[in-house]
């Protein structure tokens, strides 16, 4: 059940938006979002967080820092990969709510009030959902539409389809995704797997305003990669059925053979038997690598798991609570 918590005087909303190399978005949008704000009644902060820009983004951002207060910076001391620097913005933020959003402005700033309002009706989670892609080739708009609707066939939590990381998290979640320690972040999947009060907004996914994308198309698989094995054990149980169907059916196939040419038939053609031979080599074997494959990325997993590092290390801040 919904409650209407969300009593708008004093409350702080803020806006995490990591951004890598992205000089000539970062002034449009603070001036789209600064208008958005000016029509609502909360207070906001705008909080940067440098992934390893080497442009200069940070130094525009540490200038505005200097003459406005809601503009809050982290600089990572190297670049730790998108997903990692929405979770320094999220651990460090200190909104009753936070809304991440990319830098390039594909995710419309104006689209920040219609998840505000969807907050103060009392939900905790407010996915964006892209109704229409702009300017993204047809390849990777292809391949997002298969990759979101085998996601939420093979995983076990219900995840939002065509979600992508803009969405407003109320601070009730931000506290439970904060509480989770584990290395590879699919921050989409984690968003829907803490439950609470959750809806959707839909908005129309603009192309980027300036620069080129960090996420070319061998990046983003490796995304859609982590998010299969963060989030279902289907490869591993897709496997097991694998194994198991080659196995009775060589089992039979043998039986089949055996009586069909001992009891049946006389002998079987003079090259047969190597034809074969040769095939089943291959088969399996090339069987047996892909299959390692599969175990080999929960391993890695696994790997990384124990080593417990640090999710990222800040070089700087204006926010109260960094250790560093
Ligand atoms: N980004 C980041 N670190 C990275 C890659 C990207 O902080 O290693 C930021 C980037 O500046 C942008 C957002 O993440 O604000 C989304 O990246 P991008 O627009 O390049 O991805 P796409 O929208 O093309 O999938
Ligand atoms: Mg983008």
């Amino acid at each position: 059940m919904r409650s209407m918590n969300k009593d708008a005087e004093n409350k702080r909303v803020s806006i995490i938006v990591p951004f890598l190399n992205e000089q000539e978005n970062l002034p449009l949008l603070y001036d789209r979002c600064t208008k958005v704000f000016q029509s609502l009644e909360e207070d906001f902060e705008l909080v940067f967080i440098d992934d390893g820009s080497t442009d200069k983004s940070l130094d525009w951002v540490l200038d505005k820092a200097e003459t406005d207060p809601s503009v809050k910076y982290i600089q990572l001391s190297r670049n730790f990969g998108h997903q990692r620097a929405i979770t320094a913005g999220m651990n460090l933020c200190t909104g009753d709510a936070a809304i991440i959003i990319d830098a390039d402005l594909q995710d419309p700033p104006e689209t920040i009030a219609d998840m505000i309002s969807k907050w103060k009706e009392g939900y905790d989670v407010v996915h964006a959902v892209r109704s229409e892609r702009k300017g993204e080739s047809g390849l990777k708009k292809l391949l997002a539409h298969v990759f979101y609707r085998i996601m939420s066939k093979i995983t076990e939590v219900q995840m939002t389809v065509d979600a992508g990381d803009f969405r407003l998290l109320d601070r009730k979640a931000l506290n439970a995704l904060n509480s989770m320690p584990e290395q590879h972040r699919y921050m989409r999947g984690l968003a829907s797997w803490i439950g609470f009060n959750q809806t959707t907004v839909e908005y129309v996914r603009d192309a980027r305003h300036a620069g080129v994308t960090k996420y070319p198309l061998i990046k983003s698989i490796g995304l859609a990669l982590n998010a299969i094995t963060s989030f279902s054990g289907t490869p591993l149980r897709f496997i097991f059925y694998l194994g198991g169907l080659l196995c009775s059916l060589s089992v039979v196939i043998g039986i089949y053979l055996f009586i069909a040419w001992n009891f049946i038939q006389a002998a079987p053609p003079q090259h047969a038997g190597t034809t074969y031979l040769t095939l089943a080599i291959f088969f399996v074997s090339g069987l047996q690598m892909f299959c390692m494959g599969i175990l080999g990325q929960y391993l890695r997993r696994v790997f990384d798991e124990i080593k417990e590092r640090p999710l990222y290390l800040v070089r700087q801040t204006n926010l109260e609570g960094a250790s560093s």
